[in-house]
């Protein structure tokens, strides 16, 4: 290659943005050519998704212009949505226009998992953008409103949240929260509010630790939460659900947090893929192309036990550290990195100043484990924007 080599990355999620960051603080000037490209012209912070759908706070605290994360003069910003990746001809085909690139970085992150439930495409909502977010939150109030032209019409406050993952119970706790202050705002009778998750899996966040499971299921139940355990749902129509047991909720609402597979851009462009996600090897690259690295919701990165890991934002940020020290290994000819994951552990929002955890070995609760996840959210305003960013968003 006789001249500076290219690097693309694709999407400005947690991989994406990191990855970028870092190369622009290591590479030296002229090293190499790196552009950035994200169909918005913000990076918004997934892991506080819930709060502004249920509309306890306002999307704005989700958003940070991309201007304000990377230096335009080492790296260039693109705003342009990705239609097509060519690995073959290492071209990436945007809406508008066409890069090339001598390496690639996917961190396109994922799509909401329907599983093929007949209507969930159509009727549901998700929490996987600003975009979306915002709209769940305008839907909510909008049923409300509704609900006063049309008393009779106590569906329309009726909320269905399917799946009780950490995201479908983040937002239960944020929604509840929110609720007894609609009610007020719309002179609605509290006690005609319905919040209904139905779970398929025999408890509510499958897999994490049970007393902790207990201590959130009990304090979201308090709050006015049924949850109906061990009951997928089976179909979703414009007016509510039917549950694998025949139920039928009437619902105005039914917010889908029943997982997520990755971008569909992957399997399109002839990667093996599992659920849309890619199996990347130790140095996060493709088992097809070796100037392609994987990062985020759209790679798996197996566990000791052949497991892959849960795809979160923790996994991405140490994805790209590992692939930014990879992409200017190989620039420079030096040796490259391996992947291992270090679990720096789990906490779960449910709401403002409580929630779950477990760090360590250590299992912690109430307003100790809600300030443990301000403390993560602040660590990451730091890595990618400093002090200033910190005291914009952080508190
Ligand atoms: P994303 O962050 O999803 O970013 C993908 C980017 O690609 C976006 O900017 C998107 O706009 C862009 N993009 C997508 N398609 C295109 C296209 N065609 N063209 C151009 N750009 C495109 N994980 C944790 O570790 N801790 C938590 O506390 C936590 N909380 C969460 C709370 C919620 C409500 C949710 C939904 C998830 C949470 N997660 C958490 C999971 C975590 O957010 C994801 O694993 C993480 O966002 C994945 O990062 P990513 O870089 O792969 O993709
Ligand atoms: P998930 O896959 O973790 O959970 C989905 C849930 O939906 C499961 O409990 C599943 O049993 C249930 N489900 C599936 N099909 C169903 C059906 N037909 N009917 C009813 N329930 C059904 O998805 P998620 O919660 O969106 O999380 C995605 C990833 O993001 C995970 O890796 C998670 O760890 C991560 N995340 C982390 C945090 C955090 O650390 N605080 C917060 C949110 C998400």
């Amino acid at each position: 290659m006789s001249r500076i080599p290219r690097i693309v990355i694709l999407g400005a999620g947690y991989g994406g943005v990191v990855t970028a960051i870092r190369l622009q603080k290591h590479l030296n000037y002229n090293e190499a050519d790196v552009t950035l490209v994200n169909k918005h012209d913000y990076h918004y912070i997934t892991t506080h998704l819930h709060m502004p759908a249920a509309g306890t706070v306002s999307p704005e605290t989700a958003r940070i212009d991309i201007s304000k994360l990377i230096d335009e003069f080492k790296i260039d910003f693109v705003k342009s949505t990705v239609a097509q990746i060519r690995p073959q001809d290492k071209k990436v085909i945007m809406e508008d226009s066409t890069l090339s690139y001598d390496y690639l970085v996917v961190g396109l992150g994922g799509e909401p998992e329907t599983f093929g439930i007949p209507g969930l495409k159509e009727h549901s909502l998700n929490i996987r953008s600003l975009n979306s977010v915002r709209y769940i939150r305008e839907h909510i109030e909008f049923q409300f409103a509704k609900y006063k032209q049309e008393p009779h019409r106590t569906d329309y406050l009726t909320f269905v949240v399917g799946g009780a993952g950490f995201t479908g119970i983040e937002f239960l706790g944020e929604l509840v929260n929110r609720l007894p202050k609609l009610c007020k705002e719309f002179d609605v009778d509290p006690t005609l509010v319905k919040i209904i998750n139905v779970e398929a899996a025999p408890t509510a966040l499958p897999g994490f630790d049970p007393e902790l499971v207990e201590y959130a299921t009990d304090l979201l139940t308090s709050k006015g939460v049924i949850f109906k355990l061990a009951t997928p749902i089976k179909e979703c129509r414009e007016d509510g659900v039917i549950l694998a047991n025949g139920e039928v909720i009437k619902a105005g609402t039914v917010i889908w947090t029943g997982g997520i597979r990755g971008n569909r851009l992957l399997e399109d462009a002839g990667f093996e893929t599992t659920r849309g996600r890619v199996i990347v090897d130790s140095h996060l690259r493709t088992k097809e192309y070796e100037n392609v690295y994987v990062l985020g919701d759209c790679s798996i990165v197996l566990n000791e036990q052949g497991k892959p890991y849960p795809t979160t934002a923790q996994i991405s940020i140490q994805q790209a550290e590992i692939c930014s020290h990879n992409l200017i290994a190989t620039i420079r000819n030096t040796p490259l990195k391996t992947f291992s994951f270090t679990n720096k552990g789990m906490v779960a929002s449910l709401g403002r100043g409580d929630a779950i955890g477990v760090v360590g070995k250590h299992k912690v609760k109430g307003f100790t484990a809600a300030m443990m996840k301000r403390a993560i959210d602040v660590r990451y305003l730091y890595m990618i924007g400093g002090i200033p960013l910190v005291i914009k968003k952080g508190f």
